[in-house]
């Protein structure tokens, strides 16, 4: 953006536009606030996890933390709490997962790829039977890229590889973490291919390029790939981990900040205006995938190129606030 519309700008933040560029000051308050204009009503579920505190200065991440390394074996939910229905939302594009957790299949002239299975307990009810249920069909399944590798993103994998043979592409990093760690409910994920930062993943007439995002864990992969919508073609920008559960340090938010401003620089020079998350709360798919629309209304997910910076505005806020909250 040029220096002759920073004026402008200035008077756009205020309607909790972009606000990029504008000085945020360095303290808790200045980011959740930059971060709170970011947010707007589309993102709120992403602002409510990373940024609100409760009243009794608790953070939300860390009892989920302790909960995942109680290692207490968690209870299934019951199915109508987290069950979804498979949506299409692209020409070429599927939503296939719960209500909290997002998978998505895209659909190539040589196959599917899939990003992230989910929780075991859901991989074969949304996945397989959803897949069967749009039509298509589940050994159709060639890659499977998984945008990290806690429970809840990659414990479906291990099914994909036993029953159709899928290959599983993950960071170096969380395949180890993952090789040290228990046992995963469905079986921890034979290692296979290992991401490489700016690889470009080709099936048939789809490219996906994957960027390495560390900083959620050590291994967190974020893409870019074009879609259709009515044969229009345009770009997601996906975004591959987003709470703070991780050992919190100065570093480790450094690392954080850092690759959210890679991806999202990536994802401006690619002209995105569609953000993908993994959690389904976080970037609302599950409610965008039922959005009431004629067939003829552009897909619920293009949210613009302002929309995409403001989300990853969101997370570069609520860390650099998280930061400073963090005491070593
Ligand atoms: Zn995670």
């Amino acid at each position: 953006m040029g220096r002759k519309f920073s004026a402008a700008l200035v008077m756009t933040a205020g309607l909790g536009l972009a606000g990029a560029g504008a000085q945020v000051p360095d303290t808790v308050d200045g980011h959740v606030l930059a971060a709170q204009k970011a947010a707007g009503l589309d993102f709120s579920g992403t602002l409510n996890v990373l940024c609100v505190q409760p009243s009794d200065g608790a953070d939300p991440t860390l009892a989920m933390m302790r909960a995942v390394a109680s290692g207490k074996p968690r209870p299934i939910p019951a199915r109508d709490t987290w069950y979804a229905e498979p949506a299409q939302v692209f020409d070429n594009v599927y939503f296939v997962g719960t209500k909290e957790h997002s998978s998505w299949a895209i659909k190539t002239s040589a196959g599917i790829i899939l990003i992230d299975t989910m929780f075991n307990y859901a991989a074969e009810a949304e996945i397989v039977d959803g897949l069967k249920k749009l039509g298509l069909n589940p050994a159709d399944i060639k890659y499977v890229i998984i945008s990290h590798g806690h429970g809840d993103h990659d414990e479906g994998a291990r099914m994909l590889q036993d029953k159709y043979g899928a290959r599983v592409i993950m960071d170096a990093a969380d395949w180890d973490a993952i090789e040290k760690g228990r046992d995963k409910p469905g079986g921890k994920p034979k290692r296979d291919i290992e991401a490489k930062d700016g690889q470009q993943l080709t099936l048939g007439d789809q490219t996906i390029t994957i960027i390495k995002t560390p900083g959620h864990t050590l291994g967190t992969l974020s893409y870019l790939f074009p879609v259709k919508d009515h044969g229009k073609t345009m770009t997601v920008a996906y975004s591959g981990g987003m709470g703070f559960n991780f050992p919190r340090s100065k570093a480790r938010f450094d690392t954080y900040i850092a690759s959210t401003e890679k991806i999202a620089a990536a994802a401006k020079a690619a002209g995105a205006t569609i953000v993908f998350s993994n959690h389904s709360m976080y970037d609302q798919a599950w409610i965008r995938s039922r959005w009431v629309r004629k067939p003829s209304d552009p897909s619920p997910f293009i949210i613009g190129a302002d929309g995409v910076a403001r989300y990853f505005t969101v997370l570069a806020e609520c860390a650099k606030a998280a930061k400073i909250r963090t005491k070593s």
